[in-house]
């Protein structure tokens, strides 16, 4: 039988902490891809993996540069044979991670991100059984053509949807709404959707800034826009808002949403978690038929995280006009 080869790159997270105290103590970044690779039983009949470090940080310290580069490392792992790619990190902001991997994935073999809750140390550590299944699923010809999955907890999720809902549980992964798309049972990987995914955006069209600045602000109760009319046009490439329900805000706040809206690509999304930014429903000052009006864009269904990774990669590539802005969000944040 031919043993698919999967790469497998780590870039730290609570799946590869330990704590210097053998009694258990705070944990933080420590292990290699390989001694992850090591602590799996069975990971061997599975494929024939290899392992990099490719970063050794908690989530938080990761951010849109380290995940570019992690992407070309799994398009070369690819062009160099791999069946699929696994990356590991911290859970934290693991659910963007996969996101902005997603965007410009290009390849049909899986892109298979996954991490863990508890540490190697810790009794009933989550870390292998998350890495087996994330393994399997990159070497399941099911996986190809699906562009950036998340394996946690025997679950497969869509990088779109994906969210992590819980701060705490082995089960902190949802993908609100739509839900998991697949299942990895007795070392099987089943899926519930049909294969498809949309284009990915092109890389080769990289001419935009280096690093964009896409800032994210969080609207509350009594918000008089004293945050967002911080902001100086000239010094960001877009905005996302988080927004009230639907995506909404004050009177106050959408005047300010709107005086930088003339300027900048400024998108509202919503901070529930679950559920889409509204179209038609709400027409008072705030709304979104009144941020619609004022210049402002709904994301949809894209949860506020996520729109702002989508600016994010539009301005990278240079196509972050408000015109390529409202398609790529209609196009990207509609199921
Ligand atoms: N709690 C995190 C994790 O599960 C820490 C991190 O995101 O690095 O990995």
């Amino acid at each position: 039988m031919t043993r698919h080869h999967v790469a497998i790159g780590a870039l730290g997270g609570t799946i590869a902490m330990t704590s210097a105290e053998p009694s258990g103590g705070a944990v933080v970044p420590t292990l290699t891809g390989e001694s992850l690779v090591d602590a799996v039983p069975g990971l061997a009949d599975a494929a024939e993996v290899r392992a990099e470090t490719l970063a050794m940080l908690p989530s938080p310290s990761l951010d849109e540069p380290t995940i570019m580069r992690a992407l070309a490392w799994a398009r070369a792992a690819v062009d160099g044979g791999a069946a699929g790619v696994v990356i590991t990190q911290g859970t934290d902001t693991l659910e963007e991670s996969a996101f902005l991997l997603d965007l410009f994935w290009d390849h049909p073999e899986p892109l298979v991100v996954t991490g863990a809750m508890r540490s190697p140390q810790a009794a009933g550590a989550d870390g292998p059984a998350n890495l087996l299944t994330a393994v399997r699923c990159a070497v399941s010809p099911a996986s190809r053509g699906r562009g950036v999955l998340v394996a946690f907890d025997d679950e497969i999720h869509h990088a779109r949807w994906v969210a992590k809902t819980d701060s705490m549980s082995t089960s902190a992964f949802r993908s609100p709404v739509f839900g998991p798309i697949g299942r990895c049972v007795e070392a099987e990987v089943v899926y519930g959707v049909p294969v498809g995914r949309l284009a990915p955006l092109r890389l080769g069209n990289v001419r935009g800034a280096d690093d964009p600045r896409v800032p994210l602000v969080a609207t509350y109760l009594g918000d008089d826009g004293y945050l967002l009319d911080r902001l100086r046009a000239e010094d960001v490439d877009g905005v996302v808002v988080a927004g009230f329900g639907a995506g909404h805000v004050s009177p106050r706040m959408a005047e300010a949403v709107g005086r930088l809206a003339a300027d900048v690509p400024v998108v509202f999304a919503s901070r529930t978690g679950s559920g889409p930014t509204g179209r038609a429903m709400y027409g008072y000052p705030g709304s979104e038929v009144d941020l619609v009006a004022r210049g402002a864009i709904g994301a949809g269904w894209l949860p506020p995280v996520k729109a702002r990774l989508l600016l994010w990669a539009l301005a990278l590539t240079g196509a972050n006009d408000h015109d390529a802005v409202r398609a790529a969000v209609a196009e990207r944040g509609t199921p």
